[in-house]
């Protein structure tokens, strides 16, 4: 069966869905974001992947269809009433930014939706380099002077080459996962280096593909801002993400000063029903921890009807 000719208006007939993957703020252990991906169910082959549609459609001219349905539900995601502050990641193709109406496009969309443009990162997704196309630039500066994130995808592997990260104002850059998978001594270092460079420039960098609770703690001692991946949350519809984010919120941490922060994280602690896990006494004696953190840690926990362990 010849999928590709049915894709034109598969977006109208409702067979695409946007499933939304959690990104998690390594310092805090919060979902801070999401990013969109897209889902095609059809309708006699039941679902396919983006990985081989999402190349069909950069072929067919079908890109720019179903990246204006990716955009409307993006927003729409950002903006639930649901998840206050989520921002979210939208996936874009090198081809859309050919579009001369982009960045008006989106813009457009931000004020449909009343959405801040923070609330939004644009990722880049190449098949080829983007600065080879000239409104690119253009575009995306002035979606990020609104103030929205732009992120380069997939880095370390492909076209996602320092060179790409001088010529495009990127905001952030994502650790490809093939990197984080194959998990040795020589792709770590790597990473530390990566976040070296790119802290220096102020982006944000988020690491995806995390898939153990091991490489969870690699990423956060190289210093990673974000991280995403099938160990903190697999991508669900925005339905299934508003529970996940309602029973994390219930359990999240408060807000603490970073030392305090950190010193949590490196207990791996990263909600409440880990630290009813710990004495009190413990807790106390980490630091940067004084009466003021316990006082508010012990109301977090009451609020969440949990308490310190005995003893
Ligand atoms: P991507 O942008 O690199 O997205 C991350 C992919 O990794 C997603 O695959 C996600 O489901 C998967 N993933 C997330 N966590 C893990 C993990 O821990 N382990 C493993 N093995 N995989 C993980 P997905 O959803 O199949 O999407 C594949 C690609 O299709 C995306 O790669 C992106 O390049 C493209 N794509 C998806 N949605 C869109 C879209 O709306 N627009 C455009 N232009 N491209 C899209
Ligand atoms: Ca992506
Ligand atoms: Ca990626």
């Amino acid at each position: 069966m010849d999928w590709v000719a049915e894709l034109p208006g598969a977006a109208a007939r409702g067979e695409l869905v946007a499933y939304f993957q959690p990104q998690i703020e390594v310092s805090t252990g919060r979902i801070v974001a999401a990013e969109a991906l897209c889902r095609w169910n059809h309708p006699v082959l039941g679902p396919i992947s983006p990985a081989e549609f999402i190349a069909a459609a950069e072929e067919n001219g079908v890109i720019d269809e179903i990246g204006a349905f990716m955009l409307e539900q993006g927003c729409a995601f950002a903006s639930a009433a649901g998840l206050p502050g989520i921002q979210v990641a939208i996936n874009v193709s090198a081809l859309q930014l050919a579009q001369p109406d982009f960045s008006a496009r989106v813009i457009a969309a931000y004020e449909r939706f009343g959405l801040d443009p923070a609330q939004v990162t644009i990722e880049l997704t190449e098949s080829r380099p983007v600065s080879d196309i000239p409104e690119a630039v253009a575009h995306l500066a002035r979606l990020r002077d609104l103030g929205s994130g732009i992120s380069i995808d997939d880095f370390g592997i492909g076209y996602s080459s320092a060179k790409q990260l001088e010529a495009l104002p990127f905001t952030e850059l994502k650790i490809d996962q093939s990197l984080i998978r194959e998990d040795t001594e020589e792709t770590w270092n790597r990473v530390a280096t990566i976040v070296a460079v790119v802290r220096q420039k102020g982006m944000r960098i988020v690491a995806e593909g995390v898939e153990t609770q091991e490489q969870y703690d690699r990423i956060r001692e190289s210093g990673c801002d974000r991280a995403q991946g099938y160990f903190l949350g697999m991508p669900m519809p925005q339905t299934e993400f508003e529970a996940y984010f309602a029973a994390n919120q219930r359990t999240a941490l408060p807000r603490l000063a970073r030392p305090v922060s950190r010193a949590l994280a490196a207990l791996n602690l990263r909600n409440l029903e880990d630290l009813a896990a710990r004495r009190r006494t413990e807790i106390a004696s980490l630091p940067g921890v004084g009466s003021k953190t316990i006082a508010l840690l012990g109301a977090a926990l009451a609020a969440a009807g949990l308490a310190f362990a005995e003893g």
